[in-house]
Parts: C-alpha cells; structure tokens; sequence
C-alpha cells in the first residue's frame, strides 16, 4: 500500500528498471528523501552514511551548499542552450580548467553527455583519425575484465566473458583482448605481466587504432587495483608501435586514487583521455573526452571535414557551471589530503576484515577500499544488513567495496569498515 505523500515503491518495483535488474525477480529498493553531506536519508527518517559516492561520482558529499548555489545561480540565467553555433562562460571555463588540469598536450575537449558516450567519442576519435591518415584500422586492443559502459561501442570493449558478448553476438564488433594485470598496486613488479599486452599488440598492431583501457583501476569489472609500470609499458608499446592510447578515467579521475588523474601514477599522458562521473561532483551528468589538438587536427582534416558527433545537450550550461564549482571546490578542500587520510585510514582498518573466513583479500588505494569474498553475496540479505548497521554499501558479486566522498570524517569512515566487519562475521 503507497503511504500518503510517500513514495510508492510497490509501483516502482512494478513499473520501473533500475540499474541491471530484473522485472520477474525485481528487489525493492531503499526509498530515499534527501542528502547531506554524506548521509543518505530514507523516508522512514534513517540516516544512512554513504560509501558508495553514488558511483564514483558525490566526491564533496550531497547537497554541497556551493554546488547547490552554483546550480542555482545558472538557473536563473539559462539551464541549456544548443552548443552548434552558440559559445557561452559556463563550458569555456570548464574546458579551460580541463586542458589546465589534465596530462600535458592534452588541449581540446570535447563535451558530452555521459562516461558512455565519452567512450563512444573516443573511440569514433580514434577511428576518424587513421581514416584520415588513409589507413583502414578498426580494432581495438583492450584488457580482460575491463568496463567501458553499456553502449554497444563501449560493451565491445568491455570483458568479453560477462554475458554482454554472448547475447548481442552478431551485432557487437571483436576487438582485441590482453589478459588483465595481475601484479597489484603494491605488489613487487613482475615484467611477465605485459608479456599477453605486448604479444598481442605486436600482431595485430597494423589493424589497431587505439588500446583502451582504464589506468590503475578495473572498476566495475573486478575493483583490481594494478602495477603502474603496466601502464607505463603500455604508453611505450603503443608509442613503438604508433597506435593511440585511450584513458578511461571516468571512475578514477578528480583524484579518487590519490593523484589527480590515475595516469600520473605512471607519469604518462595518453593521446586522449574520458572523464565524467565525479565531473560535477555527482550533481547530474556530464562527461568530455580531450585529446591533442594534432589529433583532433588530423580527424578533421579526412573525409568527413570535422569530427562526426553532436549531441543536443552538448556543453549543457548548468552542468557545466556545476562542474567548474566542483573543481573549484576540489582545490580549496585539499583533496590530496583528504584522499591521503582515508587511503591511511584504510590502510589499517582493511586488514582487520582480511582475518575473517569469507574474505579471500582486502586491498585499497586512495579513497577506495575493496574486501573480496569466496562466495558471492546474497545480495537483498546483505543490503538489508548494511541499512540496518546505518551504512549505505552496495556490493556486487564477490565485492563489497567503499569509495566514500572525500569529505567524510575519519569516525564515520570507521562506522563503514566497522559494518563491513560485523556483517561479514555473522
Ligand atoms: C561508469 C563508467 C563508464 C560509463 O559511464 P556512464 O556515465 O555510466 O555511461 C565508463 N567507463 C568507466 C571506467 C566507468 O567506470
């Protein structure tokens, strides 16, 4: 029964999708009021800590008071207007701050809708590019367990073994897939480890036009956190052999592993580079793909004259104001040391959750913390768990993993370390 003026979360578990479930066996979600800072409120009045950033993304916490303003005040100029033919302040600010932040040479941005569609970009990009140069190369060389999002250019590159592959056979295209790395952030190198990368771009390199694949992190593919030199060996190797190097860095960028971008673990720029996610601080959507202006000089100069892509909420005004706060913010926070205390933080409540039978290993790195398990989870049993110890942690498959927003206080990460620990007991 809906309760007056209350959400009807029985219609919803009727009528609506979330994200990958099922309408024979759908779950019933957490109705959710409002947020602030990290809480998440529930409409029954249950405050719960947020260890998720809705996905990479709420890095200030929820309800920021200057992001909040900041939408506020482009409201009341213009929400959108359409980016062919037209300029405005809001998407000329972001971009400069995105060509002043980013690797060196990367200078020209493009703006678009979502990390998937930054994906997409990328890849037409990369494509656009040797077309024009007169060569016809239309592979991509990418990792094992790797997620690119859920559009069909960026399912082709993601894991080809989740059942994404096998069920739309025929219609995505096959692409070129390296083992992933196994050697861990912290672990001792191992040059072995390139050896699958290295060899399989060495035979096929004449028909690829870019290696794809997400710096330091495999997110939703598994939450490995792996060797820089691997990501050093892969800007080698694409630069002996003259293919593009594509960065995802939708997850990991604006600092979640402890640098800026996830790149400059290795010191490396790749030749074009996606962020969205945590672009404005978790507000709504927005994502860009930048790249070197002789690139983008080079995808114009073929057949087609310029670059083939132009959604209609391209360099939408208030998302983009949103975003240049959101940058903002992250500077006057200190974000560098925020992420330092929670990787420390982690650093030494983890360990603790390694002891217990379940977990198979715990690692971390920056403000991500992930506890991987034997066994898959039960998920509408675990979840309710987490609800009931006051703590929002949504686990997938065999991992419960934190990426917190920044701001949160040393006590109240320990309330989610602590959770994960008495949940994980029973
Ligand atoms: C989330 C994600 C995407 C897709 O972004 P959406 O905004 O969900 O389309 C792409 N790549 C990586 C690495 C991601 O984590």
């Amino acid at each position: 029964m809906q309760k007056e003026n209350g959400i009807d979360v029985e219609f919803d578990l009727r009528h609506i999708w979330h994200p990958y479930t099922s309408t024979i066996t759908p779950l019933p979600c957490y109705p959710v009021t409002s947020a602030k800072g990290v809480y998440l409120t529930l409409e029954d009045g249950t405050q719960l800590i947020d260890g998720m950033s809705s996905w990479w993304s709420a890095i200030h916490g929820y309800n920021h008071p200057q992001l909040t303003t900041a939408a506020k005040t482009q409201l009341d100029k213009m929400s959108h207007v359409m980016f062919g033919g037209i300029t405005h302040q809001p998407a000329v600010e972001l971009c400069k701050k995105l060509v002043a932040i980013t690797p060196q040479d990367l200078d020209t941005v493009f703006l678009a809708d979502s990390g998937s569609v930054a994906v997409e970009v990328a890849l037409k990009m990369a494509l656009q590019y040797w077309h024009a140069k007169g060569e016809y190369r239309s592979s991509f060389l990418t990792l094992r367990h790797g997620y690119h999002g859920d559009t069909f250019a960026a399912m082709s590159v993601t894991d080809p073994d989740n059942s994404m592959h096998s069920i739309y056979k025929g219609f995505l295209p096959k692409h070129i897939f390296a083992n992933s790395p196994q050697c861990g952030f912290w672990d001792e190198w191992n040059e072995d480890d390139i050896s699958d990368f290295s060899e399989k771009l060495a035979q096929n390199h004449q028909q690829i036009a870019a290696v794809i694949l997400e710096p330091i992190v495999q997110g939703a593919g598994g939450m490995q956190l792996y060797h820089p030199t691997y990501l050093r060996r892969v800007r080698e190797l694409c630069d002996d052999y003259g293919v593009l190097f594509i960065a995802d860095e939708i997850a990991v960028g604006f600092g979640r592993t402890g640098k800026l971008f996830a790149c400059e673990h290795a010191n490396v720029s790749p030749d074009i580079m996606c962020v969205g996610k945590a672009l404005t601080g978790g507000y709504m959507t927005l994502s860009a793909t930048i790249t070197r202006k002789y690139i983008a000089d080079t995808v114009c100069s073929g057949e087609a004259g310029c670059f083939m892509h132009g959604p209609t909420f391209m360099g939408n005004p208030l998302a983009c104001a949103v975003a240049n706060k959101n940058l903002e913010i992250l500077e006057q926070n200190q974000w560098q040391q925020q992420v330092a205390n929670i990787e420390k933080q982690l650093a030494v409540e983890l360990p603790r959750i390694a002891t217990l039978n379940k977990v198979k290993q715990v690692r971390w790195l920056g403000a991500i913390g992930v506890v991987e398990l034997h066994q898959p989870v039960n998920m509408a049993e675990i979840q309710q768990a987490f609800v009931n110890a006051g703590v929002w942690i949504r686990p997938f498959g065999r991992l419960i993993y934190i990426m917190p927003p920044y701001i949160i206080t040393s006590a109240q990460l320990s309330c989610l370390t602590q959770a994960i620990y008495q949940v994980l007991k029973r």
